[in-house]
Order: C-alpha cells, then sequence, then structure tokens
C-alpha cells in the first residue's frame, strides 16, 4: 500500500465510514460503518486508488500471498510473479470460479513470515533462488517440524515454471469439480483422489517436477515484524510498528503516510498478519530509528517488549452484532495488567468465530456474556479448538490474575 493510498483509505473512513480502519490477520484493511447512501462512491474511489480487483468478478480470488518483507533483498522476482499470478487469477473466467477461500503461497524463505497457514498450494524457494519446492493442502516444512503427516513437500520445480504449475493443479481441480461439485479446495481433491494419482496427473502436465524430499525453508525470526531489522545480515533495513490492536483512525493514518513522506523514505508500506505495518530505509538506519523513537512517542508499538504487541482481538461490540463484548477495550485492560510479563501470542474473541485468529493461540480468552469470558491454553489433545479451559466464566480483572499465575 502506497502512502497516497494509505490517504484515500483515511479520506473514505472519515467521509462515509465510522472513522475507524482496521489491519486485519489476513493483512487487509477493513473499512466498516459505510453508510447506505455512500457505497458506490466508496468503490469509485478504492478503483481510482488501485485497491479495487481488476474485475468486479475477481474479487475474490485475488488470495495470493507473500511474506511482509519479500523483495527487500533486491530480488523482486517473487512479487512479480505474485502480481502476474494475482492478475491472471482475477481475469481468467475459469479461475474466477474458484472457492473464495483458495489461497497461494509464495515463500521467498524471508524471516519474517507466518508459515502456519494451511494453503491450497504453497511455494517456497530453494536452491539459492533457482526453484520452488512446492506443496499442496499444508504448508512449507520447517525444521525440526516433524508434525506434518502425510509429508507436505511433493516435489520441486524451475522458478520459470511456477505459473504453469499453479494453473495445471488448477485446471485438474476444477475439471473434478465438474464431476463432483464438493471438490472446491485441494484438501478435496486430494481426499478424492490421494497423492500418488494426483502427482500423476499433475506430471503429465508438467514433467519437470524434482524429487525434494529433504526440503526445510529457512527458519523464522520472531518478532520480525517489529522494530527495526535487516535482511540477511545486510545494510538493508526496514522498520515494523503496529497501531494498538490493529486500529487506525484518519488522523493517524494520515500522520503515517506525512512522517513517511517527510523522511522522504520509500512510501510503500507493507501489511502484515500481525495486524501491524512495515517500511523500509531506503538504505538509511538513521531515518529508521528516528521514525521508530517518533512513534513509539505517538502510542504505535514499536518493540516486542509490550504485551499489546503480543494481543490481537477482533472488531468485537458494539462493531460487530455477534460479539458478546467490548473486547478491544478489554484487551487494552488485560495489557495493562500483564505488562513485564514473557507473553505468548494471546487472542482475545468476540464470540467463538475466532475472526480474527486462523488457528488457536498459545492464550484464547473467548466472550461469553458481556465483560465475561472463557479462557483457554492451546492443547491439541483437547476437545474445543481453542484448547483446555483455564478458567471459565471470568472478568478480564480474573483472567488477567490467572494468567499471570499460569505465566509465572
Ligand atoms: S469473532 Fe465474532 S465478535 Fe469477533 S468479529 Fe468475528 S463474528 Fe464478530
Amino acid at each position: 500500500m502506497t502512502t497516497a493510498q494509505l490517504r484515500s483509505l483515511a479520506k473514505l473512513a472519515q467521509t462515509c465510514g465510522n472513522g475507524i480502519i482496521e489491519l486485519t490477520s489476513r493483512a487487509n484493511v477493513q473499512l466498516r460503518g459505510i453508510m447506505p447512501d455512500k457505497g458506490a462512491l466508496v468503490i469509485k474511489v478504492l478503483e481510482q486508488a488501485g485497491l479495487a480487483p481488476k474485475t468486479p468478478a475477481g474479487d475474490g480470488v485475488r488470495n495470493v500471498m507473500v511474506n511482509p518483507t519479500a523483495g527487500f533483498d533486491g530480488d523482486d522476482r517473487i512479487i512479480t510473479l505474485a502480481r502476474d499470478l494475482s492478475y491472471a487469477l482475477q481475469t481468467n473466467p475459469r479461475s474466477q470460479t474458484l472457492s473464495p477461500k483458495f489461497s497461494i503461497f509464495l515463500d521467498g524463505g524471508e524471516a519474517c513470515a507466518l508459515i502456519n497457514h494451511i494453503n491450497d498450494i504453497w511455494l517456497s524457494l530453494c536452491d539459492q533462488g533457482k526453484n520452488f519446492a512446492f506443496g499442496l493442502a499444508s504448508r512449507p516444512p520447517l525444521q525440526g517440524d516433524d508434525c506434518q503427516r502425510p509429508p507436505s513437500v511433493w516435489g520441486k520445480i524451475p522458478f520459470f515454471a511456477a505459473k504453469g504449475l499453479v494453473f495445471a493443479l488448477i485446471d485438474i481441480l476444477l475439471a473434478m469439480r465438474e464431476q463432483q461439485p464438493a471438490i472446491e479446495r485441494m484438501k478435496h481433491l486430494l481426499k478424492a483422489q490421494g497423492q500418488a494419482h494426483l502427482m500423476a496427473s499433475l506430471r503429465q502436465k508438467l514433467p519437470l517436477i524434482e524429487q525434494a524430499e529433504d526440503f526445510y525453508r529457512l527458519p523464522l525470526v520472531p518478532h520480525a515484524h517489529l522494530g527495526i531489522h535487516s535482511i540477511n545480515q545486510t545494510p538493508c533495513f526496514y522498520l515494523g510498528f503496529k497501531p494498538p490492536l490493529g486500529r487506525l483512525s484518519p488522523g493517524t493514518a494520515n500522520f503515517i503516510a506525512d512522517t513517511i513522506e517527510s523522511a522522504n523514505l520509500d512510501g510503500n508500506l507493507r501489511l502484515t498478519p500481525w495486524q501491524s505495518l512495515i517500511i523500509t530505509g531506503n538504505g538509511s538506519l538513521s531515518r529508521l530509528e528516528e521514525m521508530q523513537r517518533l512513534f513509539s512517542k505517538t502510542g504505535f508499538i514499536t518493540d516486542a517488549e509490550q504485551a499489546l504487541a503480543h494481543i490481537v482481538c477482533c472488531v468485537g461490540a458494539p462493531g460487530c452484532r455477534s460479539a458478546r463484548s467490548p473486547v478491544r477495550d478489554e484487551a487494552q485492560t488485560l495489557a495493562a495488567q500483564l505488562q513485564g510479563r514473557s507473553l505468548p501470542p494471546l487472542h482475545i474473541t468476540g464470540c467463538a468465530k475466532s475472526c480474527a485468529a486462523n488457528e488457536a493461540m498459545a492464550i484464547t480468552l473467548v466472550a461469553t456474556a458481556p465483560h465475561i469470558y472463557d479462557v483457554f491454553i492451546v492443547d491439541p489433545a483437547a476437545p474445543t479448538s481453542f484448547g483446555h479451559l483455564l478458567a471459565g466464566s471470568v472478568t478480564i480483572k480474573q483472567a488477567a490474575n490467572k494468567l499471570k499465575h499460569f505465566l509465572d
């Protein structure tokens, strides 16, 4: 997102919406409370700002993901490929019919990455950028990762064959869907055909596939989305910062745009799945350090020391009709109570739909009534997807006390 696009969103939120810009855990932006008579204007402004889909029918299939720092090392092939794939998916009448949940992940092996999302198709750079390892209905494996059964790596292909691979797989999926309409995602196709059969069909379309059983993607760096980091130990630096609970006002959005422009920094902001933003320093560490101080003074989270850096929550009440509690206000209370403790990822959700997190975080608070929560600790063996119950029907302060004991 450019600073100009951020300004457009700020203006829309102020003049047509409820004055709030939400950064989401899907690295999207949401504007809410759009006035009924302003819908057409909002769409027109989004189109003019370059934030709309290429065609109306392509809106649901723009799920091509890259890591937030992709291309910062000077190799922008992944970004170019992602744009190319996104354009092709949106404009091809057949791929426009894919499920809006169908997702493709292009992983350049960056240290700042969220790789626990299960993708329909993932491709991860290997062999010094010459090839892509790939897999279906899974995620790229990390070293020491022995929990993925069956093995998630299907093989590897040359970089130039990536687009052909994606569309070969989509062709196979759509052909099967004509016979069995319930087959909408790669996980359905895999279940219906099995890996060996599917791989044989794929090899007929793409004979270039080689074995890659021993592939592991490069390790992640914890909290690489916050603060100043360099790319691959080079003098190429970036700054990650987060508005508290991922929420911007038009004023703070314009402040970000003004600050970046007046510091003469690259005006391209990256959104992250941690409800935060990343900018590069154009080679100037001192300008980024100055900006970090300024953002920190203004209330943004710029390091992992703050409890709020580890807390995500959904819109909650009163913005969402399903919400049982004003989770955003209570997240602030919880963060103040837990400040100073080493906090694992914590999710506060206004109801069990869990819009802000794709999978269970280490700790989850689920609102069950106004100002009342159930507190869960992640546990794959537990009967609920959130984990096992640490405390039931507690206020946010009681939850904080329980968590203090648990974390000590
Ligand atoms: S999780 Fe529930 S309360 Fe929160 S935004 Fe989603 S539907 Fe609304």
